[in-house]
């Protein structure tokens, strides 16, 4: 059995892909308050972040041309409505306004993070437990979680900001994210909007409007702070549109490393411990190729 501990985007798409080849996947997940996941916006566009030309840019290029593919087997396999819409309106780009066709990056998408970790998780075992440490045992690894001890052949440690725990230098980056009680908008990105980068996209659950950014912070409580700064932000992504004040405030910790590089590679010389996380602002955009990469040295 392959214990994947965290049941966010990242360990959640590596169980998908371990369970799709036929792996026997158990998915441990503290529910822990701020997972990125349940916070995260689902933009799916390494030209708004600038990716491209960065160490991060071809894994970027690569996981995106992986997304229409990952999105339809995981509808197929759950049943769900996994929303994957293509298009996104780069407002900022020099002399271009939103609605020159230059202004959209027609490859590029947007997501629902929230229906990729169920659907994900779908049908799989998954098991609500803290796994407070690994111990090598003979023939396995030893968890011991709040829940009791198990012990699997294989594990992947996919904690997101929590996995310092694990020894791994990853730090969370606060975001506070802002939905809106409003019909549906075209997905845009401005880098230009005072402070952070700001993007917006229609979801299931509204229009969802981000992000803050604030390193090193655990704090998992909304700020009034950032819902003034997003409450002013509307306008500037959408100044044609007459947008609701944000009805529910999201708090998410990204999982971070100081040199920007997601971690994901074997932890243990006898490759039973792997670890897939630090995926930073990217982890939705990353999901794919990490989940296949994982699965494809485990198996
Ligand atoms: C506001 C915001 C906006 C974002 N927007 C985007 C975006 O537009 N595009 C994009 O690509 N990315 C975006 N991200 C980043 C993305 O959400 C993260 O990179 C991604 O969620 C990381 O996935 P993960 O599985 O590593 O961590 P998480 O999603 O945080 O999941 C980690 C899981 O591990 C569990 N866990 C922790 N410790 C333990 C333990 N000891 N035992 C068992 N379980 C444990 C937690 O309960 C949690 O469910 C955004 C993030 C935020 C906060």
């Amino acid at each position: 059995m392959i214990a994947v501990v965290g049941g966010g985007l990242i360990g959640a798409s590596i169980a998908f892909e371990l369970a799709q080849a036929g792996a026997d996947v158990l998915v441990l997940d503290a529910g822990k308050r701020g997972a990125a996941w349940q916070a995260g916006a689902g933009m799916l566009t390494p030209t708004g972040e600038r990716l491209h030309g960065t160490p991060l840019g071809d894994l970027a290029a690569r996981s995106l041309s992986l997304w229409p593919d990952f999105a339809r087997r995981l509808a197929q396999a759950s049943g769900l409505a996994v929303p994957f819409r293509g298009g996104i309106e780069h407002v900022n780009s020099p002399g271009l306004r939103p609605s020159d066709p230059a202004a959209l990056s027609p490859h590029e998408a947007t997501t629902h993070p929230p229906t990729i970790v169920r659907a994900a998780l779908h049908g799989l075992d998954v098991r609500r437990a803290e796994v407070l440490r690994l111990e090598q045992v003979p023939g396995g690894v030893r968890l011991v979680t709040d829940a009791g001890p198990l012990t699997a052949a294989r594990v992947v440690l996919a904690a997101g900001a929590w996995s310092g725990r694990f020894g791994l230098p990853v730090f969370p980056v606060r975001g506070q994210a802002a939905l809106l009680a409003a019909a549906p908008v075209p997905a845009r990105y401005s880098t230009k909007a005072r402070g952070f980068p700001l993007y917006g996209l229609p979801r299931p659950d509204g229009v969802y409007l981000g992000a803050t950014v604030r390193p090193h912070c655990w704090d998992t409580a909304a700020r009034a702070q950032d819902a003034r700064w997003l409450g002013a932000a509307a306008p500037l992504l959408w100044p044609e549109l007459e947008l609701p004040q944000p009805a529910q405030m999201l708090v998410g910790l990204r999982p971070c490393t100081a040199d920007g590089q997601p971690i994901v590679r074997r932890l243990s010389e006898d490759g039973r411990v792997w670890a897939a996380t630090g995926h930073g602002r990217h982890g939705a955009l990353l999901a794919p190729l990490t989940a296949q990469q994982v699965a494809q040295e485990l198996l």
